[in-house]
């Protein structure tokens, strides 16, 4: 069983967030346990504060670490970095971390037992966390989102599904987008004509050897095409 712990300032967000799909059924059938906590939880105060002005000035309010080292130290029953499992994995999801991959993915599903994710919100999380306490720090792409909570459920949602027995066809993952060198062969389903748009001949035609020909060149066009960086 995969325990998935993820602390952030808005737990609401993932009230539903993984009760669709084979994410659902993993859950139900006890290949992964998910729960979000508030990090205001581990604050001391009277006014559960869980943020501060960054040092040297500038905009924004920063994550404060305290809250946050807490919240791991509870979550995971160690003290320190040092004392980790190899199995226990804690992600600070940044921006300036390095870009999650299928092979990040599937480097999850198979080593980690459980995985804590940290949700920055704001300017972002106070640098010592990442120094410290955090295992991995992933960015889902270049770009920049408003908090971490949307990147949690994109990294949870690529781990799960590979792990054994997810999905029902244990051979489903072995043909995508990135598990090889490329992208995916297209798929087309009926009907075979639509608004004057066909489907190839050679995919009616019921010869495995032509179609299989087919689809790795398609893949391959397709993947020169959309993402010519796979193929170098
Ligand atoms: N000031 C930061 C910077 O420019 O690098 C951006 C902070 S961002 C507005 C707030 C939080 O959203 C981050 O702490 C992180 O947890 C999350 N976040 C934003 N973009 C992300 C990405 N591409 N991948 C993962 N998490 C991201």
């Amino acid at each position: 069983m995969l325990r998935c712990d993820i602390i952030t300032i808005f737990p609401e967000f993932f009230r539903e967030a993984f009760d669709y799909g084979i994410i659902r059924r993993a859950r139900a059938a006890g290949l992964v346990d998910t729960k979000a906590h508030d990090l205001r939880r581990w604050t001391s105060d009277k006014h559960h504060v869980v943020d501060d002005r960054p040092f040297g000035g500038g905009e924004g309010m920063v994550l404060k670490p305290e809250p946050i080292f807490a919240g791991v130290q509870e979550l995971t029953g160690y003290r320190s970095r040092e004392e980790y499992s190899p199995q226990t994995r804690v992600v600070l999801l940044s921006p300036q971390g390095r870009v999650f991959t299928q092979q990040l993915a599937q480097d999850l599903s198979q080593n980690a037992s459980q995985i804590v994710l940290i949700c920055g919100r704001y300017e972002g999380v106070d640098e010592r966390v990442g120094e410290a306490l955090a295992t991995d720090e992933i960015s889902i792409g270049d770009y920049v989102l408003s908090g971490g909570e949307p990147a949690a459920v994109v990294l949870i949602d690529a781990v799960v599904r590979l792990l054994p027995g997810a999905l029902g066809n244990a051979t489903s993952t072995a043909n995508e987008s990135f598990s090889e060198r490329g992208l995916d062969h297209p798929q087309y389903t009926r009907p075979t004509e639509f608004s004057g748009l066909t489907v190839p001949e050679v995919l009616l035609t019921g010869n495995h050897g032509e179609i299989a020909r087919w689809r790795r060149e398609a893949a391959l066009q397709k993947t020169q095409r959309n993402r010519p960086d796979l193929l170098k």
